[in-house]
């Protein structure tokens, strides 16, 4: 009998890199940003007779009746209360579940009792052995690389798969591994120091399959591109050739560190290859941080210089900054500030410093103490870190990361940022890999969207920042703004002080209670608030004016405040899901602020998409001690 494989990638929860705004607003029929690479590759490793799918909960729901065999579930540190929910669901229906992705990787051990079978590690062997075992019926509970993969024996991912149109670019890998020893990285204790590549003909491949599928838009997910400098030289003059030779023109992107600025011919490859941006961790301004960190790569050069010459090849820049390691006081805030306005860096991530689990800085900090419990413990864009900073009270120190944030959201310093990025930037290789008539409609859509309801001073300083005398530079012109814009949404949702909208909250909250009121007197549902949380239960049947009467009142607090919504639904007649998905459709756009737990009995008549609402799975025993 066949085997049937569902492989699943857990949401993940929003942050500044869903740019979400940006996917859902105005990118043309996007969900996300990348594909899950991994469980492409997984698909690609198992026997040819197994039937395998694969289901991204970032642009499509997960089913809540699998018709499958055995269910797979990947997943980064970030994703891994959603991971942990998935597993525990399917197995509780039955199902065998076997979890891998990079936490599985590190902390396979968290895994015990909600998970049948663990992979951790690179796949490329143990899970080829995992299939052999299940289908012998000898399946061991853990498989654990612990020798060295060669990257030849890394298929061609199935990128047939997956949905690549719902993607704003296509991911790509072409080595594992980093030569440096940054204290915080995680990837080093996965991958290894001694970056290992694929063969370029291999390369070449996956290219033909991205081509095939009218890809154009690639992101090289390697961890650091230039880890090994002579293979990626090679790379680069293989990758010109490639699109030489079949007249298409890939738009690559890739992470790379920012040494790679001290190496002229490896810019012009990179130039000359297609990349029209690059991430770089710079981490910080202060050299002594740097040397603390052991990022020392980025020391004994101006920074500025560094990105400037970057920019002077016409690549954009992206990158990542941390601030909390022991050398920085509340002072190193306005530091950041200056340095990133001066870089005229848009795409500026930065995080609080956070201690990854198996990570030399988790061991230092554990040892000293300096650790301290936190929620959202793998994700470094949320309001708080798990680790107690040296030389600043925590507190001062979540308020500074705000304050920053803040300031560099506000749109005269988007506009300001990209007026220092323009004047160095040499001609573009960035080009934003859409048509003429795909760039026009994302032009009027972020104008329509973005720009006017930021009002008159907004559309002042967009304009200003048109490059008229560069029009080369027009998509990058574009981008910016739907960078900043999306990351100052993000801000303004999720870096405000907890009491900030109360007030209008509450009004809201009543608004409904008045909407409601009939339907709450014969008791038949429920509403319960406690700031900024509102859960409305549906204990008893409804009818369709019930979901019309609710819906305004419930957009309109979640459109004007920050609260967030648990609709419970204990009984529903079927024929009202239409009118259940009307008052959806007006709440989807802020569905990650909307959980919605639908009782076992009714959960058959009921459809929601779990890619746009949290869809809760656990039970209430496993809500508790999960939050
Ligand atoms: S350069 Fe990047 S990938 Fe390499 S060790 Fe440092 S943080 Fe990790």
């Amino acid at each position: 009998m066949t085997m049937r494989l569902l492989l699943i990638n857990p949401k993940f929860p929003d942050s500044f890199w869903s740019f979400k705004w940006a996917v859902s607003e105005v990118l043309p029929n996007k969900r996300t940003t990348n594909p899950p690479l991994g469980l492409a590759t997984l698909a690609a490793l198992c026997p040819s007779d197994w039937e395998v799918e694969i289901i991204d909960e970032n642009v499509e729901p997960v089913p809540l009746e699998p018709n499958a065999d055995l269910i797979g579930i990947c997943g980064m540190g970030v994703q891994f209360p959603r991971q942990s929910e998935l597993l525990t669901y399917y197995r509780s229906r039955g199902h065998k579940v076997v979890a891998g992705g990079s936490y599985a990787s590190l902390c396979p051990e968290n895994y015990e009792g909600i998970a049948d079978f663990v992979i951790a590690g690179e796949a490329e062997h143990i899970w080829k052995q995992f299939c052999t075992d299940y289908q012998m019926g000898i399946p061991q509970t853990l498989y654990k690389e612990t020798g060295t993969v060669e990257l030849v024996d890394s298929p061609t991912p199935r990128f047939d798969l997956l949905k690549l149109d719902r993607y704003s670019s296509v991911t790509l890998q072409f080595s594992r591994g980093c030569p440096y020893r940054c204290e915080f990285c995680d990837i080093i204790v996965m991958f290894g120091r001694k970056p290992r590549v694929k063969p370029l003909e291999q390369v070449g491949q996956e290219l033909d399959a991205l081509r095939k599928q009218g890809v154009v838009r690639v992101f090289f997910v390697d961890d650091n591109l230039i880890g090994n400098r002579p293979a990626c030289k090679k790379l680069l003059q293989f990758l010109k050739e490639y699109q030489d030779k079949h007249n298409y023109r890939f738009s690559f992107g890739t992470e790379a560190s920012l040494n790679m600025a001290a190496d002229t011919e490896l810019l012009k490859l990179f130039r000359d290859a297609g990349f029209g941006w690059v991430f770089i961790g710079i981490e910080s301004p202060d050299p002594a941080s740097l040397k603390e960190t052991l990022k020392t790569q980025n020391m004994n050069q101006d920074i500025l210089g560094s990105i400037a010459k970057i920019y002077s090849f016409g690549i954009e820049v992206l990158a990542g900054f941390i601030i909390g390691f022991d050398n920085d006081t509340i002072e190193t805030f306005e530091a950041q500030y200056t340095f990133i306005t001066a870089s005229g860096i848009q795409a500026a991530m930065v995080g609080l410093l956070h201690a990854l689990p198996k990570t030399p800085l988790y061991e230092r900090l554990e040892k000293a103490g300096r650790l301290r419990p936190f929620e959202h413990d793998q994700d470094n864009s949320k309001l708080g870190t798990n680790v107690l900073p040296l030389q600043m009270d925590y507190d001062a120190m979540v308020d500074g990361y705000r304050t920053l944030y803040q300031r560099l959201t506000t749109d005269e310093n988007i506009a300001l940022r990209m007026r220092n990025k323009i004047r160095q930037m040499g001609p573009p290789v960035f080009t934003g890999g859409f048509t003429q008539r795909e760039g026009l409609a994302i032009l009027a859509r972020l104008f329509f969207k973005g720009i006017v309801p930021g009002g008159i001073s907004r559309i002042a300083l967009f304009l200003g920042t048109f490059p008229l005398r560069r029009p080369e530079l027009l998509a990058l012109w574009v981008s910016d703004w739907i960078t900043g814009l999306s990351m100052q949404g993000y801000v303004k949702q999720h870096f405000a002080a907890a009491n900030a909208d109360q007030g209008v909250i509450e009004r809201r909250v009543a608004a409904v209670r008045r909407a409601l009121a009939g339907y709450l007197e014969a008791g038949k549902v429920t509403l319960s608030f406690r700031q900024p949380d509102l859960a409305l239960s549906m204990k008893a049947l409804v009818d369709g004016r019930f979901f019309q009467r609710a819906a305004p009142g419930l957009e309109r607090l979640l459109k004007h405040t920050r609260a967030r919504l648990t609709l419970r639904i204990d009984a529903m007649p079927a024929q009202q899901q239409e009118h259940l998905s009307l008052m959806l459709s007006r709440l989807a756009r802020y569905g990650d602020r909307v959980s919605i737990i639908v009782d076992e009995k009714v959960r058959s008549l009921i459809r929601i998409d779990s890619s746009v609402f949290n869809l809760v799975l656990a039970g209430p025993e496993e809500r508790s001690t999960r939050t």
